[in-house]
């Protein structure tokens, strides 16, 4: 794939330290929603149909849950549903690509869909959980639910009602997971931040972090974020235009 016909030009593809890159180097890719919106998935920001009467603070919160867990099941169902409709695109395929080129490398995701790992992708961080896994809201317990199982009502053995395993409004993210996206953002040489609006804390911090430890860093967002003037190359591009020709650059430098 030519530069010349892609929306790169010689100069943003200069700046990339390829010459101090090797397969062993360690590389993080960081992703947002935007990535999950280029193969359908909605977000809270645009509910549809019969989902926006609805504030997403009583469909996707502890309150919300406790107060009507069947309403918060059919809403998981049907976002379940359009999940298990989508398919990863051409942006995750490039990051699984490029996992197989670097031997030390690490998505990090705060999607939910698990379409990182339906494109190969290997290790994942789910920072904020899968929406396929379940887990007891009273015990936290890890539940297997079948697809038809996990859109009605179930109990726990302690008890406890069965949620999905993901991080609602008002809750922490859990902090081993939180811990090793720092520890992998410290000692990395190359962070990918793409698809995300770092907007929101604790997870905005991993490309400031990524910089702060000397790490060349690429955001790839058709928006301008709050990160952009601080990426050493930001890319105003869709992550499944950009990625597969950065992969074509480094496996042409690197492999
Ligand atoms: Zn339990």
């Amino acid at each position: 794939m030519g530069w010349s016909h892609s929306i790169f030009n010689a100069m943003a593809v200069t700046q990339i330290p390829f010459d101090q890159v090797d397969r062993n180097s360690p590389v993080v890719f960081f992703t947002g929603a935007g990535i999950s919106s280029e193969s359908g998935i909605s977000t809270f920001r645009d509910l549809d149909g019969h989902w926006s009467k609805y504030d997403p603070m009583n469909l996707a919160s502890p309150d919300g849950f406790i107060s009507d867990p069947e309403l918060v099941l059919d809403w998981y169902a049907a976002r379940r549903k359009a999940i298990l409709e989508a398919e990863p695109n051409a942006g995750h395929r490039a990051i699984s690509d490029f996992q197989k080129l670097f031997k030390e490398s690490l998505v990090i995701t705060q999607n939910v869909d698990g379409l990182h790992i339906l494109a190969g992708s290997k290790p994942v961080l789910e920072l904020h959980g899968n929406i396929h896994r379940h887990k007891c809201f009273e015990c936290s317990s890890q539940i297997e639910l079948s697809v038809h199982e996990a859109s009605n009502l179930n109990y726990c053995s302690c008890g406890g009602l069965v949620r999905p395993d993901v991080v609602w409004f008002g809750e922490s993210l859990v902090t081993k997971t939180l811990e090793d996206a720092f520890q992998a953002v410290q000692d990395c040489q190359i962070f990918f931040t793409v698809g995300t609006s770092t907007q929101i804390y604790p997870a905005a911090q991993l490309p400031f972090e990524a910089k702060n430890n000397q790490a060349f860093v690429i955001e790839v967002n058709p928006e301008v974020t709050p990160f952009s003037s601080h990426a050493h190359m930001s890319l105003r591009a869709q992550a499944g235009e950009a990625l597969p020709q950065l992969y074509e650059e480094f496996y042409a430098k690197i492999s």
